[in-house]
């Protein structure tokens, strides 16, 4: 039994975990399947809450060369609603930012298997504390406890999960665009709002642009997966959008694309009991809200916390259940609530009276916007 802990998926949740459980000084061994550093489909906008939580944890966002982002430019149809963020954010390439943080994890001493597909997970015998056994594509490894991390991926051993959604399909590619409209971006995420969708545009770290939108799959189907077919049906949607996307050149041989995002889940117990389960295994927050990586962050910290409880008053079962309770109870009002933003947000003729109604009230979405935020520990 070499490992304490092995952690299945090196995303920002498993990775965070993987560093403070090392820092601890437990044996733990990090599964990532994919061989090296990779992009991921996401909007790189990294909340405030959880920014000092990720800097404790070793992420350099000076280093990194990661943005600012202060402000959001919320538009649809002809509406433009510029809001400050009551929370300064960051723009941060995902390849970056889960670069740094498995680089982190090993060098606090977590083994680090990259290019290995866990493929099962079965307890190592019949008794509720034994350990379990991980089979991958490489070998099978044994730890004493396991931390599920694998973001949008269900282990089909371990977990399928149920969104309220899950029709909605998700693309990404960065983008360079002219010095003058870096500038205008400079400092803000600009949010496009349609029928069916919507798209952000932000900076990120290398002089260049992170361009991120959701389509429902009904549109893809009927305007076509191509990007030039999406990128035509994007330009339809708004004029800024179009002055934008016509001085855009694009980096990457293709864009990277997700579907059947299940959002709206939040994991229920008792279905692991013996497991503890992370960032978009135990929620899948709307993104419209940019809260996925705090949710993760958050995760991440609670389950080692609970973890340290095992075996100083608190068996496994009860150390976990209690875990899925305090993190459950918040996240699923916050899901809730992003939830129904995102429902409100669906049409464009809808989303411009809103923005228009809501011109006056600007302490009403930063209100609304702090509903659908991770309230961290103070010590965080
Ligand atoms: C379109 C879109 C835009 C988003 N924009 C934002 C945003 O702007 N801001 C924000 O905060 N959040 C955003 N999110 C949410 C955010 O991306 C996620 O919440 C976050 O990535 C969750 O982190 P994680 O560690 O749980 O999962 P992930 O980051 O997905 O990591 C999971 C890891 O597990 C690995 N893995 C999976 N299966 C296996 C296996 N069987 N064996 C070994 N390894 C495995 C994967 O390769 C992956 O590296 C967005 C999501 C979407 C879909």
């Amino acid at each position: 039994m070499p490992y304490d802990v092995a952690i299945i998926g090196a995303g920002v949740a498993g990775a965070c975990a993987a560093i403070e459980l090392s820092r601890a000084g437990a044996a733990v061994l990090l599964l990532e399947k994919e061989r090296g550093p990779h992009h991921k489909v996401c909007g790189e906008f990294i909340s405030g809450e959880c920014l000092p939580a990720l800097a404790k944890l070793g992420a350099d966002f000076e280093a990194l060369g990661a943005t600012h982002i202060r402000q959001v430019v919320l538009q649809a149809g002809r509406a433009s609603l510029p809001v400050a963020l009551p929370f300064g954010a960051r723009g941060l390439s995902r390849l970056a930012l889960d670069t740094q943080l498995v680089n982190r994890a090993n060098n606090a001493g977590a083994h680090v298997a990259r290019g290995v597909l866990v493929k099962q997970v079965l307890p190592a015998a019949c008794e509720p504390n034994s350990g379990f056994v991980i089979e991958t594509s490489q070998q099978t490894y044994r730890a004493r406890q396991i931390f599920l991390a694998t973001g949008k991926h269900d282990l089909k051993s371990l977990q399928v999960r149920m969104g309220r959604e899950a029709n909605a399909v998700g693309f990404k590619r960065h983008v360079k665009l002219p010095a003058s409209v870096m500038s205008e971006l400079e400092g803000r995420i600009e949010l496009f709002i349609f029928s069916g969708g919507y798209a952000g545009l932000s900076l990120v770290e290398g002089g260049l642009a992170n361009f991120c939108f959701i389509l429902d799959r009904h549109i893809v189907k009927t305007v076509g997966s191509g990007w030039e077919q999406l990128i035509h049906y994007l330009t339809r949607q708004n004029t800024r959008l179009q002055d934008l996307l016509d001085v855009a050149k694009w980096q990457w041989h293709k864009p990277l694309a997700i579907a059947n995002i299940p959002y709206g889940f939040v994991y229920r117990n008792p279905a692991l009991p013996d497991i503890f389960v992370l960032g978009d295994q135990f929620s899948v927050i709307p993104s419209l809200t940019g809260d996925g990586i705090s949710q993760a962050v958050f995760t991440a910290r609670q389950a080692v916390a609970f973890y340290h409880q095992i075996g100083s008053g608190l068996d496994r079962r009860a150390a976990i259940r209690q875990y899925n309770e305090w993190v459950g109870q918040p996240f699923r009002k916050q899901v809730r609530t992003s939830y129904y933003v995102q429902q409100w947000f669906r049409s464009t003729t809808a989303t411009e009276w809103g923005l228009q109604l809501l011109k006056p009230f600007p302490k009403l979405i930063e209100c609304l916007a702090r509903h659908t935020r991770v309230r961290f520990p103070l010590e965080d």
